[in-house]
């Protein structure tokens, strides 16, 4: 089955405890109203998991998640997003219109649910890592073959020092992206809390992820800029790995916060 989390609203992204969508209770079911956007997944999901306040206490227990399955009456698809790039994923804007849900379709504890999804972030951001060194990866393989066979002023590209260099800067960054990956690990094997190790690499991942693209990009020179060229998709596709899953700023903010500042 295909999944999708329901967190992002549109008055409420990175202040998720913003949000508005509301659980009411009655009896032993719940009724749901509001609006999610910016959903991967949400067109094609067979089931979403939403995140929506359920009581108006103030503070961070106030929150509850959900599993809405597809055509749940009141339950819809009001758009599909257009996007710069991961554009073979559905991203999408739902709408909640008194749509019923039976109490087991929450997921643990009423009022739990902000605690829960700060916890399954945790997750989503981790995953960010691998994907920004093994992405930084290819894009490096793909460019290096190029600037190998183009030859440019007698020589290939290749044998230029200002280009061989600023790869074996990437390549080493790379490394430290990685090396951090299995620090966590194996905090996490320890039971230890990863959130500041897992915020810095999340931060990290977007930032090299975007610059090793854009500069590899550069080394293809004209080509670069032609869709022909597959790097011209990593291009627009990297841009989303600085917003999506939390933002630089909200990553800063974790790690300024987990500080003491
Ligand atoms: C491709 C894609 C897929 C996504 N998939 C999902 C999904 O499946 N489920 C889901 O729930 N959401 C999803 N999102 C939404 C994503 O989590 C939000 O876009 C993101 O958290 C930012 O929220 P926002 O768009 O409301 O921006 P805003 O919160 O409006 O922020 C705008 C800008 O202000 C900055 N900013 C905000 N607060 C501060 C601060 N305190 N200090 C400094 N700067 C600040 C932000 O960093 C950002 O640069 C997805 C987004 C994208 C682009």
């Amino acid at each position: 089955m295909v999944a999708a989390i329901a967190v992002t609203e549109p008055g409420a992204g990175s202040d998720v405890a913003g949000l508005r969508t509301r659980a009411k209770k009655d009896g032993n079911a719940y009724v749901i109203n509001g609006t999610k956007t910016f959903i991967t997944n949400g067109v094609q999901a067979d089931f979403v998991v939403v995140l929506v306040r359920s009581s108006d206490a103030p503070g961070y227990h106030s929150f509850s998640l959900f599993v809405i399955p597809k055509g749940t009456p009141g339950f819809s698809v009001s758009k599909e997003l257009d996007k710069l790039g991961w554009r073979s994923s559905d991203t999408a804007e739902l709408f909640f219109d008194d749509v019923r849900v039976p109490e087991e379709n929450r997921i643990g504890e009423e009022g739990e649910g902000f605690i829960y999804q700060m916890k399954q972030f945790q997750h989503e951001r981790f995953a960010a890592l691998p994907m920004s060194y093994v992405g930084a990866g290819d894009v490096i393989d793909m460019t290096v073959e190029h600037i190998k066979q183009r030859v440019v002023f007698g020589k290939p590209l290749s044998k230029q020092q200002v280009l061989r260099h600023r790869i074996a800067d990437w390549l080493t960054e790379i490394e430290c992206l990685k090396q951090l990956t299995y620090h966590i690990v194996r905090m996490k094997i320890s039971g230890m809390d990863v959130t500041r190790e897992v915020s810095m690499g999340k931060l990290m991942s977007g930032e090299m992820l975007k610059r090793i693209t854009d500069g590899c990009l550069q080394m293809y020179g004209g080509m670069g800029f032609m869709n022909e060229t597959l790097i011209t998709r990593y291009y627009r596709d990297v841009r989303a790995a600085s917003i999506a899953g939390g933002t630089d700023e909200i990553m800063r903010e974790v790690i300024a916060r987990l500080e003491g500042l």
